[in-house]
């Protein structure tokens, strides 16, 4: 019997998914559903999801280090350019963010989606809902140059197994990878062969085994949508709607010109390269983690025909260092809150844009990361972290969405590199 294809499964999933959590909300708000009984459902949905999202979690750390020592040392080995591909890799990602934020502040700008809203009324809903701000990041008031500092900081990891402890400090691990496969080659000889040869195959077992996780993809891609669908309010009023309007056309344009620019320089399809990615972007948005997604989205670009050593190599750093996404929301969030509050000069403009692209370097690749480091954003240009408050109620639904763009551009980023250094 032939099986029923996984793309239709998580599809299926995702309709049932919705369905049944969009009918539980409206259920819910005429009194024609106990809201216990919904909450449980939704709760329900909640735990599927986060089997999903904790199985590739599971794979994470072993894959990003594998990869990476593996395709150091399989460049090194051939006599590549390493130097060149990370040149290329660190200018194309920091290019993109730089482009998606500029985008976003021209739609911030152009759309105002924040004048005339009352702060004071989102701050006392925001308090009435019993939000808290999240704890922010521990970095000093000195603007860009301490956020800079901060970065460089956490880059560098004093204990290799904590940072490999958590998805928080991806950013240690993948430095203590890079520096540990570049001594891999320096050493050279039978020591980088057998380093080579043994990172490699577990390189290629995560990627079975991420084979192995994706037969659960269609309960936990469907649960989690079903808890976001059945506990998201539609609480848009006092401005909100226009805001998270203005951060869904800007991530739209900015898929635009990723697309254009894959198109532009690899000649491939962007339509047809975004359904090879299906399974990483419905992951992303249903689960709002690139770095759970990260498995998925190696496994999609090798299948879009990317070569190994630039996918094992550009991904992993990807997920965490390129987030585009997340760098055009922290601009706009951090404009709508100024326009309720007075506005920003072009100066301060500025110091919005290198925070957030720093920021986003920063952020972990988990959900709600991008929030709790767009304070660092606010302290930058004076504007008060409490704030961020007033964004919190439709931040899941936005979070969704960027992810599937930091993952988008990451694919996008891959096949571009993948053009330039080795024609794959
Ligand atoms: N959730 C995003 C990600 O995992 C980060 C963010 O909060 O912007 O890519």
């Amino acid at each position: 019997m032939k099986r029923f294809p996984l793309a239709s499964q998580i599809f299926v999933a995702m309709v049932l998914g919705a369905g049944i959590g969009i009918s539980l909300n409206i259920g819910v708000s005429a009194g024609r559903v106990d809201p216990d009984t919904a909450a449980m459902v939704a709760g329900v949905g909640q735990w599927m999801g986060k089997v999903f999202l904790t199985l590739l979690n599971m794979v994470v750390v072993p894959l990003i280090f594998a990869s990476l020592v593996s395709s150091i040392t399989s460049v090194g080995k051939g006599g590549g350019n390493l130097k060149r591909l990370g040149f290329q890799t660190i200018a194309y990602y920091m290019l993109t963010s730089a482009l998606a934020i500029v985008t976003g502040l021209i739609m911030v700008n152009l759309i105002n989606p924040g004048e005339g809203v009352d702060y004071a009324a989102l701050m006392a809903a925001a308090h009435a809902d019993g939000a808290t701000p999240p704890a922010p990041p521990a970095v000093a008031e000195g603007g860009v140059g301490a956020v800079l500092a901060d970065i460089v900081y956490r880059l560098i990891p004093t204990n290799v197994v904590q940072v490999a402890t958590s998805n928080r400090t991806i950013l240690g691990l993948i430095f203590f990878a890079v520096s540990f496969g570049v001594a891999a080659v320096h050493t050279g000889g039978e020591h980088l062969e057998r380093i080579s040869g043994f990172f490699t195959s577990v390189y290629e077992v995560m990627i079975t085994l991420t084979n192995g996780i994706l037969m659960v993809a269609p309960f936990g891609i469907g649960g989690y949508l079903l808890f976001v669908t059945a506990t998201t309010g539609v609480a848009l009023g006092g401005g909100l709607l226009l805001y998270m309007v203005t951060v869904f056309l800007a991530l739209c344009m900015h898929v635009i010109t990723l697309s254009l620019l894959l198109w532009l320089v690899t000649q491939r399809n962007p339509i047809a390269y975004a359904y090879t990615m299906k399974e990483a972007l419905v992951t992303a948005f249903s689960t709002a983690s690139s770095s759970g997604t990260l498995p998925l989205t190696m496994q999609c670009v090798r299948k879009g025909g990317v070569s190994e050593q630039v996918t094992s190599f550009t991904l992993p750093l990807g997920a965490t260092l390129n987030m585009d996404g997340t760098a055009l929301y922290e601009a706009v969030a951090v404009l709508f809150v100024a326009q309720m509050l007075g506005d920003l000069d072009l100066g301060q403009q500025v110091v919005v844009a290198v925070t957030a692209l720093l920021a986003s370097v920063g952020a972990a690749g988990i959900p709600h990361a991008g929030t709790v480091m767009m304070v660092i954003v606010m302290q930058a240009v004076g504007l008060p972290t409490e704030s961020v408050l007033v964004i919190l109620a439709v931040d899941r639904v936005l979070d969704m969405c960027r992810t599937t763009v930091n993952v988008w551009s990451d694919a996008v980023g891959a096949a571009i590199i993948g053009a330039v250094e080795d024609g794959s």
